[in-house]
């Protein structure tokens, strides 16, 4: 069973007999403005986990470092235990949420370049933004691995942009953590679920992630299930 390390917003990280390795329990929980407000939804954990393990599953077969080992049930998956970076990386694609109301522009505006924006984990201070220097002078990260988790980052937003596409979703904005394993190496880690993204309908716009929960426009759980249905088509076409 192993012991209850840490229990989060959306999930929690047990103890495994590997000291190397964590057992994900990802909850029936959404939260927002930090935890703030908290709501219930059955099948919300499996779902995320679901399109978790499928776009990890799809990131590793491109080549990018991960710690994800397998999907152990429908709410549990294995990883790789990491010492985790403490920053947020956020790309946009497209302007929506915090990016939006900062620069007065309307949501769905395209941007010239993709935005990369890097945020400090911490829920006392909501998450302050940290730009590199900060980064570097607070001691969350180095100047190296910086510059090797933007690498990462970029190479997803590139293959995810072009999966999401292909399930008929725009990929608009997206938050990425990174961890080091025990012999000191990057690797992509948490989670990637419609709770750390945007995605919007390609025809209607419409939203297939939290915001569903965040605006009350949907049930977030048969919106998560929708994304992961059209996500399976696609890598169940390319096998
Ligand atoms: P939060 O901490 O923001 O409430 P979660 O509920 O998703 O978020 O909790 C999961 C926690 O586990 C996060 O703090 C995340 O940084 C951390 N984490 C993710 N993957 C790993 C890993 N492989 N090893 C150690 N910690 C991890
Ligand atoms: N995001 C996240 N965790 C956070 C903050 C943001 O996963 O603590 C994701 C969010 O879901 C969105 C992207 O990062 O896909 C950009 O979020 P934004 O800064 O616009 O904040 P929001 O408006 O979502 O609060």
């Amino acid at each position: 069973m192993g012991k209850l390390l840490y229990s989060g917003k959306a999930k929690q990280m047990w103890s495994t007999d590997d000291p190397e390795q964590l057992r994900v329990v990802y909850l029936d929980q959404a939260t927002m403005l930090n935890g703030k407000r908290k709501d219930h939804f059955a099948g919300k954990g499996a779902a995320a986990n679901d399109i978790s393990t499928l776009v990890f599953e799809y990131l590793i077969q491109q080549g990018i470092p991960t710690h994800f080992i397998k999907h152990l049930s429908e709410k549990e998956e294995l990883v790789k235990k990491c010492d985790m970076i403490r920053l947020e990386f956020v790309t946009r694609n497209i302007v929506a949420g915090h990016f939006a109301s900062r620069f007065g522009l309307k949501e769905g505006t395209p941007l010239a370049q993709p935005v990369e924006e890097t945020f400090y984990k911490s829920d006392e201070l909501d998450d302050p933004f940290a730009n590199e220097s900060d980064a570097i002078a607070i001691g969350a990260c180095t100047a190296d691995e910086y510059q090797k988790c933007w690498a990462l980052a970029r190479q997803c937003n590139v293959l995810l942009t072009k999966l999401f596409a292909k399930a008929g979703m725009k990929l608009v904005d997206f938050k990425l953590e990174f961890g080091k394993l025990s012999d000191g190496s990057l690797v992509l880690a948490d989670e990637f679920s419609p709770d750390n993204c945007r995605l919007w309908d390609l025809d209607t716009n419409a939203h297939l992630d939290k915001d569903v929960f965040r605006k009350n426009l949907a049930d977030i759980t048969t919106t998560y299930d929708e994304v992961y249905q059209r996500l399976q088509k696609v890598v169940t076409e390319e096998d």
